[in-house]
């Protein structure tokens, strides 16, 4: 008898994933190889920044006092008494029209209170004139107007990109606290599979699926142990499937959720007592796609069709992954979008929809062709137009939301 199957929403599925991806080791990386990882400390400013009053231009530090009523009629005369770049410090103590020439980023010497840049100036001997009087503190950089001493700069949560590298250096953390990012095997079950260099006889497809997913997890820094293809063949891939959970966090399988004569994705989740969290989700392409738990391990049963696995990681696999790198960011980015032509299609679940984003006028079209075995489609895609179940057709001009897919880090250690 065929099994059935109760379809839930999309966000409940998303939040049941969510609720068991609590998997979070803590390790330490020299700074420079913390790329892509989440930091798992608050990032705390160890000094204030900048760290002393310094000038912001080359120019010359005066007394704004001693430019008072200074005019392109009546310019000011300074007597300029010491020349210090960045790195140095003057020992001059300044008073009335006597200046210092300062280059950028070196400390405002004693007695002044403003800096004149050099475009502001007119060279004369032994000094300089200006015609516009300085207020005090003009051209600045104050002493912790950045952040201050103590402050939490970079919470905990944040994923570690360049900028984060820039302030882990600012403040000496040589070496950082870091989630520990989860091990995933992948798995693309089918008979009909074939890998690059093998022939394509009939009946025969190519494995696209398996590469896909991979690099979908490389470009969120995950390294994957490819387990490449595997036949349906219930005994072989359950061995296959116990052995990738023993040895990894999350399995990510591809094919054989359905109920087809050889989907059996279902079974082998039975056989290893695994907890399935659901097997039918009320969206489109995808309802198939399975998770299930095992102790603190994920099972993710991907649908084969391309459009539908992909559709699958990028709702469930991905946040899952997130969560578990620690970062503090999980749900899928969703902005709004005009829709720039018609789709005219029921939408009898939630549907996804491979698209174009034009960040530019913020207009969305679907991307090619668009079934749940397309492929060329997700290549062109930046994103996804999500049509909510119950709505019938949208037109042109509608305002739709758009599910943001695209790549946004990689690790450079690999
Ligand atoms: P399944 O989910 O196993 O019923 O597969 C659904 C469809 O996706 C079938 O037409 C498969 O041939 C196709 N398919 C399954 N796995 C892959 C894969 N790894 N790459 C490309 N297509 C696949
Ligand atoms: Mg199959």
């Amino acid at each position: 008898m065929l099994e059935k199957r109760t379809p839930i929403p999309v966000t409940e599925a998303i939040d049941k994933c969510l609720q068991h991806a609590k998997y979070k080791i803590v390790t330490n990386k020299y700074y420079t190889d913390s790329l892509g990882y989440t930091l798992a400390e608050d990032i705390i400013a160890t000094y204030d920044i900048p760290m002393f009053d310094k000038s912001p231009y080359d120019g010359f530090a005066i007394v704004s006092e001693a430019s008072e009523g200074a005019s392109g009629d009546a310019r000011k005369a300074f007597k300029v008494i010491d020349h210090i770049g960045a790195g140095h410090v003057s020992d001059a103590q300044l008073k009335d029209n006597e200046a210092v020439r300062i280059m950028t980023g070196a400390p405002i010497p004693e007695g002044a209170d403003a800096v004149v840049m050099l475009e502001q100036t007119s060279l004369i001997e032994k000094g300089f004139t200006l015609r516009k009087p300085f207020t005090p503190g003009e051209n600045i950089s104050r002493q912790g107007e950045e952040c201050k001493q103590g402050e939490v700069v970079i919470p905990k949560g944040t994923q570690i990109t360049a900028g984060v590298i820039a302030v882990l250096a600012t403040f000496s953390y040589e070496y950082v606290n870091v989630y520990h990012k989860p091990t995933v095997a992948l798995i693309a079950t089918g008979s009909e599979l074939v890998e690059m260099n093998e022939s394509l006889a009939p009946g025969k497809i190519r494995n696209s699926n398996g590469p896909m997913i991979a690099s979908l997890c490389k470009a969120m820094g995950i390294k994957v142990k490819d387990y490449r293809v595997h036949g349906d063949d219930f005994d072989a891939l359950y061995e296959v499937v116990r052995d990738a959970l023993d040895a990894h966090d999350i399995v990510i399988t591809t094919g054989g959720v359905s109920v087809g004569d050889f989907d059996f994705m279902p079974e082998i989740y039975n056989k290893l007592s695994a907890e399935v969290l659901f097997n039918k989700v009320a969206m489109r392409p995808g309802s198939v796609t399975t998770v299930a738990v095992s102790h603190d391990k994920f099972l993710f049963g991907l649908s084969g069709n391309p459009s539908a696995c992909y559709t699958g990681f990028e709702l469930y696999t991905k946040p899952v992954l997130r969560k578990m790198m620690g970062q503090s960011e999980v749900y899928p980015t969703v902005v709004k979008a005009t829709l720039a032509e018609d789709f005219t299609k029921a939408n009898p679940f939630t549907r996804f929809i491979r698209a174009d984003l034009d960040y530019r006028n913020m207009t969305v079209a679907p991307s090619g062709f668009n079934k749940s075995n397309a492929v060329i489609a997700i290549a062109k895609s930046n994103s996804m137009i999500v049509l909510p179940g119950g709505t019938r057709g949208f037109k042109q001009g509608d305002t739709v939301d758009v599910l943001l897919t695209e790549l946004s880090c990689e690790d450079s250690s690999w």
